[in-house]
């Protein structure tokens, strides 16, 4: 094997299809970030995890991404990875912050775990919109975020990446609850 292929799940196509293409709130980009999150959820495609990428300016929205781990068999496969990837294969660039870019942001329901919070600092977006908390995402779903820095948001704003967590909080902690109640599937549970 020398080739990856990553596939998010076919009802994405009609789920787009039946959106706006462009979203200038923030809150409504959320709205639209745990739309997908739900989706997700309820058609049992992945983990409780929705991601997008827009431009900041336009509100044009760039990509998105859900949780697809156990689907694609990648334990890497979460959902901001899969959005920030296909951006900058949207883009044909690696980089989101490139010089003749627009502002992209990451809007994400729960904020990122070790890994993704790694890639959101080498993938060029200039800020981040996240809902559930990495508490919310360990107490209520049982999923490991993994070694995050305490000062999480500080190492952001260092990088010059602005970070509004908890944006809308109550209802990206709703949405992890229902995957909890639908009888989702908790993979790479935390371990103590
Ligand atoms: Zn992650």
């Amino acid at each position: 094997m020398n080739q990856l292929s990553l596939s998010l799940p076919a009802w994405i196509t009609s789920f787009l299809n039946e959106q706006p293409k462009i979203i200038a709130e923030q809150e409504a980009q959320m709205r639209f970030v745990l739309a997908l999150t739900e989706r997700n959820i309820r058609e049992k495609t992945g983990g409780p995890f929705g991601s997008a990428v827009f431009e900041i300016a336009s509100g044009k929205l760039v990509s998105v991404g859900v949780n697809v781990v156990v689907q694609q068999n990648c334990s890497a496969a979460h959902a901001e990875m899969m959005a920030l990837m296909l951006a900058q294969k949207e883009l044909s660039n690696f980089d989101l912050g490139a010089a003749d870019f627009p502002a992209h942001r990451l809007v994400t329901s729960g904020k990122m775990c070790a890994m993704c919070l790694g890639n959101v600092c080498w993938s060029g977006v200039k800020e981040v919109l996240s809902s559930a908390e990495p508490e919310d995402v360990e107490s209520i779903a049982g999923f490991d975020e993994g070694p995050t820095p305490p000062d999480y948001n500080a190492q952001l704003e260092n990088r010059g990446i602005n970070i509004v967590p908890g944006l809308l909080r109550s209802e990206g902690q709703r949405v992890l609850q229902l995957y909890v109640d639908l009888g989702g599937l908790v993979y790479n549970p935390k371990r103590n």
